[in-house]
């Protein structure tokens, strides 16, 4: 958040706005894919009122264009806080976090950049690019979080997208979903409660935590149409110890689950292990 003072500073730097407040920012609309911070409220009605002392000639051109690409990185920087230490996303919103991360760096760049050449102009001192080239370091390590949260993302689609295959096999052509999943059908019912004795179980053998990839219902499981209520997906592959070994206990405890070796036939993605029965299609209007 270092540049939001900026932007309240640039859209606020003028004799008439110190003698007019600007207007009260207008209340999101309920339905906005995600509310904007108050800081980012407040800017954005400080920049349109900078607008209207530009369009009037009061205000120079140059200072509203300051003010915006403040707010810009404002919003990518709330994008980020809600996208990188969020839970639950969509591929979609992972594309939108990693654009983000890159316009972060994009302008930390830049004005290093400029930094640079009033320094070779000798212009400014050599010890004011330091604060710019933290900015930009702490970007670039923003960017690589972004990236390692878009693989495993790109990894849960592909888990996801296993079981949706599966889904539509067991529909059309049950004699050949044996080809993408093992099945057990156990006594038929899992009930999350149960989980806890799983992951006891696992960390005691193997000395670290179940890896749960999906527990329950997930906005990635609704966006493909999913319903994974009741339902729990472990990132292990069945064919290494940790899976063989789950695989093991849940047919022991009568557990129903499906074992994903790849999402893709030929493709080494998306391999899991689902627990519970196959996840029911979301009925469209009911
Ligand atoms: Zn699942």
């Amino acid at each position: 958040m270092r540049f939001l003072p900026g932007v309240l500073l640039a859209a606020c730097a003028s004799f008439a706005c110190a003698q007019t407040p600007p207007p009260p920012a207008p209340a999101p609309a309920l339905d906005s894919p995600a509310l904007d911070s108050p800081e980012v409220m407040r800017a954005k009605a400080g920049i349109d009122y900078l607008r209207s002392l530009v369009a009037r000639g009061v205000a120079p051109r140059a200072q509203l264009e300051r003010a915006e690409a403040a707010l810009a990185d404002a919003e990518d920087d709330a994008l980020l806080r809600r996208t990188i230490y969020g839970s639950g996303l969509t591929e979609g919103q992972a594309d939108d976090m990693l654009a983000a991360a890159a316009r972060r760096v994009d302008r930390r760049l830049k004005a290093f950049e400029d930094g640079q050449k009033l320094v070779t102009a000798g212009i400014a001192a050599q010890n004011s690019l330091n604060p710019l080239r933290e900015d930009l370091d702490s970007a670039r390590k923003e960017s690589e979080l972004a990236e390692l949260r878009a693989r495993y993302t790109r990894e849960l689609t592909q888990m996801a997208r296993a079981e949706e295959l599966l889904e539509l096999q067991l529909a059309h052509e049950p004699q050949s979903a044996a080809e993408l999943a093992d099945r057990f059908e156990g006594d038929g019912v899992f009930n999350l409660a149960e989980l806890s004795g799983v992951e006891q179980a696992f960390e005691k053998h193997f000395g670290k935590a179940l890896p749960v990839s999906a527990m329950g219902e997930t906005a990635l499981h609704r966006s493909l149409g999913f319903d994974h209520r009741g339902r729990v997906d472990v990132a292990v592959h069945p064919d290494q110890p940790e899976g063989r070994w789950l695989l093991e206990y849940l047919t022991g405890k009568h557990i129903p689950y499906f074992a994903f070796r790849q999402a893709v036939p030929g493709k080494a993605t998306g391999a899991h292990v689902h627990i519970g029965p196959m996840s029911a299609r979301i009925k469209l209007g009911g």
